[in-house]
């Protein structure tokens, strides 16, 4: 008994791309939970045998003799499309199989006690997390109910959401989903309370085994301590798998070079071969240097974002197994114009470290050191819905802090319009077309009116686990609809997103010019129908005549001239206008 009730208490998961680590608070501080192995991480792995099911550091150590049905890199796949490019790509070096189910969504194939067994990536991530839940049940002595897991910052909502999933199916009340980056930010606050004056800036990089994450936040040590998120970048993926594959790779060929023997067809061999260069990586970190080459390194976006000089950043984090590699230290370092590196942190223990002062926090009984800890996260990408010619219409900007709640007016676009699609999207371009569909939903039973006449109040609101809801209202009749993105039609990739935000520069310009077009394609189109109706109550004789034609001859020349220049569009506008000013 801890003196405070018979409930267990709130747990943080890091459940990791290949290490997953649970940890609480305890004795007055944050524990990391050590499994049946005495391992402080457990591995992301499960294996289905002929006649058991393991999981943790046992479906690990028997995955070289058992590789097609030992099941890692769930998180690789949760939230993705089957026929996502990187899913196809990573699947050639899987020794299990993955095959497409309906909606393509993808679904793991293994042997299980002789028989075929098909499993939702989130399945595969639940049964990592009921691992981790009873390390926790077994050290706390209780069963465990509440926990906080981490993704990385760039998850999307269905990957957020099929998180969740995961957590429900392993019987957990997911309190909240936070960042990995943040979490491990929370850790350095607490760890380094007392030497925090004030503000300070730094930037969370974690690189493990899966992804690579960048985080920029404010550390503030006043009445509390509050963390806010300044923004989120990263390449989601590329981590310390990326560096066995090009290592099991190199050795691959070398073999077939010096003994003329094909590996890349022996599912056992691969398997041996791809624990030995994991192995030797780690052994190469703490003996001598190695030479792997990271791009994206060089990627400010994240500084860029924030709008922060990186001479302003005051603190370096290191976060994930990967980033023990010291070329991966040198290369940051250096980057930093040699600034010491905090390492003053468990790379592997930080994130679950955070996650379970969260738990902390938000649970019932939350310890009241916690009470005064204040925590603002972002969404990584915008989040708006497609206007008239495939605009993409922004309701809440990337980097917005959450939870948050937008709303924006729109209009009906045509006479008498007796219902309305909503059409959602994420990403950074003007186009509806260059991102990425998040869902549709409909409102009917609109009353009748002209166009433009009947509001709807749409809100955007993004909740504490960056989860999005979107409303539809017609303002006059207070009628709603609602959408609500999960995993069934908000598949977007990580690879989409980053593809996204990185192409975003790229094609700003494009992206602006097409903005500008259709803003004066637009206005001159709405001028029309303004001076239509205009004209219809009250103009007569030489002037109606006038008028008239112009706006005839202004409706040929738009639909003749889909290809018109925003100065050609701006000018029949002026010209438009200026027949009906003067005398007005
Ligand atoms: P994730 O959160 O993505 O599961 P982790 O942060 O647990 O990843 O890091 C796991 C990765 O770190 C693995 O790819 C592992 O090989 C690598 N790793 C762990 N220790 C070392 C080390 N000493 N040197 C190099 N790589 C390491
Ligand atoms: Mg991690």
């Amino acid at each position: 008994m801890d003196g405070r009730g018979n409930a267990a208490p709130a747990i943080g998961i890091d459940l990791g791309t290949t290490y997953s680590c649970v940890a609480v608070w305890k004795h007055d501080t944050i524990q990391i939970i050590p499994n049946d192995q005495g391992n402080r991480t457990t591995p992301s792995c499960v294996a289905f045998a002929d006649a058991e099911r393991l999981i943790g550091d046992g479906a690990k150590n028997q995955a070289a003799i058992n590789p097609a049905n030992t099941i890692f890199d769930a998180k690789r796949l949760i939230g993705r499309r089957f026929t996502d490019s990187k899913v196809q790509d990573d699947m050639k070096l899987w020794p299990f199989r993955v095959i497409k189910a309906p909606s393509d969504t993808p679904k793991i194939v293994v042997t299980y006690k002789g028989q075929d067994k098909h499993f939702f990536p989130e399945e595969i991530s639940s049964m990592i997390l009921t691992k981790m839940k009873e390390t926790a049940d077994s050290y706390l002595g209780k069963l465990v109910k509440d926990a906080v897991i981490t993704v990385p910052a760039y998850f999307n909502d269905s990957q957020r959401q099929a998180t969740k999933d995961a957590g429900s199916i392993a019987g957990l009340n997911v309190i909240r989903i936070i960042n990995e980056p943040t979490a491990a930010a929370i850790a350095y606050g607490l760890e380094n309370k007392s030497a925090i004056n004030g503000k300070i800036n730094v930037l969370v990089f974690d690189l493990g085994g899966g992804t690579f994450d960048v985080s920029l936040l404010i550390i503030e040590e006043g009445r509390g301590t509050n963390f806010e998120v300044k923004g989120v970048a990263g390449d989601t993926h590329l981590g310390g798998e990326d560096f066995d594959n090009r290592m099991v790779d190199h050795c691959a060929k070398e073999f077939k070079r010096k003994w003329n023997k094909d590996l890349t067809g022996n599912k056992r061999a691969l398997g041996r071969l791809r624990c030995a260069c994991e192995k030797a990586k780690r052994i190469l970190s703490s003996n001598i240097l190695t030479s792997i080459e990271i791009d994206g390194l060089h990627d400010e976006t994240c500084l860029i974002d924030a709008k922060m000089e990186k001479s302003n950043v005051d603190e370096v984090i290191l976060v994930g197994g990967s980033t023990r590699i010291p070329k991966v230290q040198s290369m940051l370092q250096e980057f930093f114009d040699n600034k010491v590196l905090c390492k003053s942190l468990k790379p592997d223990e930080a994130v679950a470290y955070g996650a379970a002062v969260m738990a902390e926090k938000l649970s019932g009984r939350g310890h009241k050191r916690f009470i005064d800890l204040m925590l603002l996260d972002v969404t990584p990408l915008s989040l708006g819905e497609e206007l008239i010619g495939d605009v993409f219409d922004v309701v809440i900007p990337r980097n917005t802090p959450i939870p948050t709640k937008k709303s924006k007016i729109y209009v009906t676009t045509v006479d008498n319009q007796s219902s309305v699609e909503t059409v959602v999207y994420q990403g950074e371009r003007a186009r509806c077309k260059d991102n990425h569909l998040l869902g549709t939903f409909s409102i009917s039973g609109i009353p009748p009116a002209p166009k433009g006449c009947i509001e709807f109040n749409d809100c955007f609101e993004i909740d504490a686990n960056g989860i999005l809801t979107v409303t539809s209202e017609i303002i006059s009749t207070g009628k709603s609809e609602k959408l609500r993105i999960t995993n069934a039609n908000g598949r977007l990739s990580k690879d989409e997103i980053e593809k996204m935000v990185n192409d975003a520069d790229k094609y700003k310009r494009e992206d602006h010019v097409y903005k500008k077009k259709a803003d004066a394609f637009n206005a001159l189109e709405d001028c029309l129908y303004k001076m239509k109706n205009k004209v219809k109550n009250g103009v007569c004789g030489e002037r109606l005549r006038k008028l008239e034609h112009a706006i005839d001859d202004t409706t040929k020349w738009l639909e003749e001239n889909q290809g018109a220049s925003v100065d050609e569009l701006q000018r029949k506008k002026d010209y438009l206008q200026s027949l009906w000013m003067p005398t007005y």
